[in-house]
């Protein structure tokens, strides 16, 4: 947690949103959407202010929001799923990874995640004291080696946290790789925790298998999302986990010393979101579609190598093309070369792996189309 110089270092995201602010570069850095969601999502928080519902909700979260959650994993993915004891409503996806990990985690258990890996993650294994293992995932596509997989699970993880569809890369695990985390946690004895908060965020109908569904694999998953990125509202802060009776008391016991409660009035809100129809959510991801193809089409135009991704609001450039080998060096030119902010993805992995993605830069789409054209047209330049 700490930097070189002994001081807590901020996150990657925090710098490069400051260098967007003090430069006036357009910031493809840090993901959030630049554009509210859904309206009646935001009315329904404001309707619930005006009704009073001000006040600490419930610890494990209000019964409105716990059932639609339950109703979104049987709509969508075919999972029953008792809303009173397997459901747990987190301060976003974040408070449900910290409140998970330091309650199955003891000092010097192992932590199994993919690399690169997103930034919380090395936090939060820290902070538990955990010893972080990692797979790293392969390019061309981001996808893991399966015998390195298989030598990286031991009788010493505790658990495997998956993170499908993967930030910072945008791949999507293929089911036969999560078939065999699934096997493997049931051979060594470990809890898979998977972060699914880009579930809904995928193109070109690649599925998205929630790592629930497989056989075998509910009775020890704990699966997290948020409402953040389906219903751009990541300042609410509302995420959720589900996962067994038992599972889901243990990490509520460790919620209540984090946060104790969350947002009474995103709740109700947030549960309206779930419900909406079919059309709200085949439109997020059309949308994003088009953003992805705008601006890798762009980077392409640029001269960069571009990983196209299945998922998420984040695109993969190589600068080495553009003669670049040192990503975050770049990065921090990239204000004045060329009026864009972008996140080295050296940032998301640990020193020994960086050197394997140094020339890697991620860029957010999740911006308005004329911000993508304009950040396209200035990248032009570098060509
Ligand atoms: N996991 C991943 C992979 C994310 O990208 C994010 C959002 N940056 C989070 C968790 C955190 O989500 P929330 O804002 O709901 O805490
Ligand atoms: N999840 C977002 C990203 O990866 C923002 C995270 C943050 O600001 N901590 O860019």
């Amino acid at each position: 947690l700490l930097g070189t110089d002994g001081r807590i270092a901020s996150t990657i995201f925090a710098e490069m949103s400051a260098l967007a602010v003090s430069t006036g570069a357009i910031n493809l850095g840090q993901g959030f959407p630049d554009e509210d969601g859904p309206a009646v999502v935001l009315e329904a928080a404001r309707e619930a202010i005006a009704d009073g519902l001000n006040q600490y909700p419930p610890a494990i979260g209000m019964p409105v929001l716990r059932q639609a959650v339950a109703e979104h994993q049987r709509r969508f993915y075919g999972l029953e799923v008792d809303a009173d004891r397997e459901v747990l409503v987190t301060a976003g996806a974040t408070e449900a990874l910290a409140a998970t990990i330091l309650a199955l985690v003891d000092e010097g258990d192992e932590v199994l995640t993919f690399e690169p890996f997103y930034d919380a993650y090395g936090g939060l294994i820290s902070l538990a004291r955990g010893v972080h293992k990692t797979v790293p995932l392969r390019l061309p596509g981001f996808v893991p080696d399966h015998d390195e997989l298989r030598a990286a699970v031991t009788d010493r993880t505790r658990l495997i946290l998956v993170n499908n569809p993967h930030n910072p890369t945008g791949s999507v695990l293929p089911k036969e790789t999560l078939e065999l985390i699934v096997e493997l946690a049931e051979r060594h004895d470990a809890v898979i925790v998977t972060d699914e908060v880009y579930e809904h965020l995928v193109f070109d109908g690649v599925p998205v298998v929630p790592v629930a569904t497989l056989p075998g694999a509910r009775e020890r998953t704990v699966t997290i999302s948020s409402a953040g990125k389906t219903f751009s509202t990541t300042g609410w802060k509302t995420g959720w986990i589900v996962s067994t009776p038992e599972l889901v008391t243990a990490i509520l016991a460790v919620k209540q010393f984090l946060t104790f409660v969350n947002g009474a009035p995103f709740q109700p809100a947030v549960a309206l979101g779930l419900g909406l129809g079919d059309d709200f959510y085949s439109g997020i991801a059309a949308t994003l579609q088009g953003k992805r193809d705008l601006l890798s089409e762009g980077l392409r135009a640029a001269g960069f190598e571009v990983t196209v991704p299945k998922g998420t609001y984040f695109v993969v450039a190589d600068a080495a093309a553009l003669g670049y080998d040192d990503g975050a060096a770049f990065c921090r030119e990239l204000p004045s070369l060329a009026g864009v902010v972008g996140v080295p993805i050296s940032a998301f992995c640990h020193p020994r792996l960086a050197g394997e993605y140094s020339s890697l830069v991620r860029f957010a789409f999740c911006k308005k189309t004329e911000v993508l054209e304009r950040a396209a047209a200035q990248l032009a330049g570098l060509a």
